[in-house]
């Protein structure tokens, strides 16, 4: 594809925008928009399947239905609401972002790149994408899916950097519809031009995609270099009575934060074994072992199986409980 480095309305991005005016998706994050709720939902949408946020954004708006009522409510409840969604941090940081905005901004989201860019938990696609899609302000918005059609296009080889991305597609964004043209690239990434079978037979701009008109569409984006996860081995301390298990909140700087679950230990306690449970995060695996001890460890608190709904536990604790309840430990409820 070759580029109009002046900022017009090139046939790409016409071609684009009118695909995407005929074939977006209703979504509910594209209803009654407000900039709280595009923050909300691409603060939810990031690493995670659109099918899957959506439970999540209507339980969420239901619950925190402004940024005054997010800023206002207590952390744990803020995590209970996002529990199974994964990557804590993202929630951790958008009731961060709230109290910032309720404390410093009138409860008012600013309006400009360069002031949203600053909130915690804003990075650069969030803020383009608020800024575009909220108040128009033509800035691109590039997240994996949008990464990968540019690899496509423009033939682009190695690992595809965000400022790549930017450089060859900014020529293309008009001054006017920024917000539908980052919408439809996400949307073409999302729907068409797919991670392992692009659908270039009905792509809107397969005569514009440098890979396509090569014949070279499986050839981009080319392979990442894979990280080695590291894998961590934890028991998982059971401490049972009356009902209630020996829990402890985990602080703000440890991984999964602000979250309940079993207190982990790296050396192995004296006690009865249950079958590991294992669960992988994007930048760990870890197998667990609980093990039934006599004596609660020196941190955490009581807390009646019958209470713990209340409480935002992780999918490892999830797992461990299930575990426990299978082994029918001294009948726990
Ligand atoms: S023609 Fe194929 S590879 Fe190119 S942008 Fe469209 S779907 Fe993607």
């Amino acid at each position: 594809m070759t580029g109009c480095y002046v900022r017009c309305v090139t046939p790409f991005t016409r071609e684009l925008l009118s695909w995407f005016s005929a074939n977006r998706r209703t979504l509910p994050w594209r209803e009654a928009r407000t900039p709280y709720r595009v923050w909300v939902s691409e603060a939810m949408l990031q690493q995670t399947q659109v099918a899957t946020v959506i439970p999540y954004f209507t339980r969420w708006l239901t619950r925190f239905p402004t940024l005054e009522a997010l800023a206002a409510a207590p952390l744990a409840d803020v995590l209970k609401a996002w529990e199974g969604l994964g990557y804590y941090r993202r929630a951790r940081l958008l009731h961060e972002g709230a109290k910032r905005v309720a404390a410093q901004h009138g409860g008012v989201l600013p309006t400009r790149y360069d002031e949203l860019v600053k909130l915690p938990g804003v990075g650069p696609y969030t803020a383009a994408a608020v800024a575009s899609l909220s108040f128009g302000e033509p800035v691109l918005a590039v997240d994996g899916n949008v990464k990968r059609v540019a690899a496509r296009l423009f033939c682009l080889p190695g690992e595809v950097k965000v400022r790549d991305a930017n450089a060859r597609l900014t020529p293309y964004l008009p001054e006017t519809e920024a917000g539908a043209f980052n919408e439809a690239l996400m949307e073409l990434g999302a729907t068409v031009c797919t991670p392992r079978s692009p659908r270039c037979e009905v792509c809107p701009v397969s005569p514009h995609c440098g890979a396509y008109r090569a014949g070279q569409v499986a050839r981009f984006p080319e392979p990442k270099m894979r990280k080695r996860v590291p894998r961590l081995h934890r028991f998982a301390l059971v401490c049972k009575k009356d009902g209630a298990l020996w829990l402890r909140e985990r602080s703000q700087s440890e991984m999964l934060g602000g979250l309940w679950g079993f207190v982990l230990s790296e050396t192995e306690p004296v006690g009865v074994k249950l079958e590991p449970v294992r669960h992988a995060y994007t930048h760990l695996k870890i197998t667990a072992t609980p093990v039934v001890v006599g004596a609660p460890p020196e941190v955490g608190a009581w807390v009646k199986v019958s209470e713990l709904d209340a409480l935002p536990l992780s999918r490892l604790d999830y797992k461990i409980l299930e575990q426990v309840r299978e082994m029918a430990v001294d009948k726990l409820a």
